[in-house]
């Protein structure tokens, strides 16, 4: 092969890597984004409120999607402010959370 056949692959590589770093960067930035708004809103709970979250959170990472669906379906909360608690109907937490997962 030619040393600029060679080149010329080089450059469309490089350029596919680059093309996958801005998309992984955006995706970086639209993570950040979300987390900076969740800690927000997290600020405005009492105390209390907010250590319950965050046990919450620890046992909602143990959990797979469909032990936590199968939760939800059997009537408890999976969202992270009333994780494990009986539901009376829909939850607007717990669903937003799974429409996430
Ligand atoms: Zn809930």
């Amino acid at each position: 092969m030619k040393l600029t056949e060679k080149l010329i692959e080089l450059e469309e590589k490089m350029t596919e890597m680059l093309e996958e770093v801005k998309t992984l960067k955006m995706y970086a930035y639209s993570l950040e984004d979300e987390n900076e708004k969740l800690r927000r809103e997290l600020c405005q709970y009492p105390e209390e409120t907010k250590k319950a979250v965050e046990e919450n959170a620890e046992k909602i990472q143990g959990e797979g999607y469909e032990n936590l669906a199968r939760l939800y379906n059997e009537g408890f909360h999976i969202c992270h402010i009333h994780f494990g608690q009986p539901r009376k109907g829909d939850c607007l937490f717990c669903m937003g959370f799974m429409r996430k997962m």
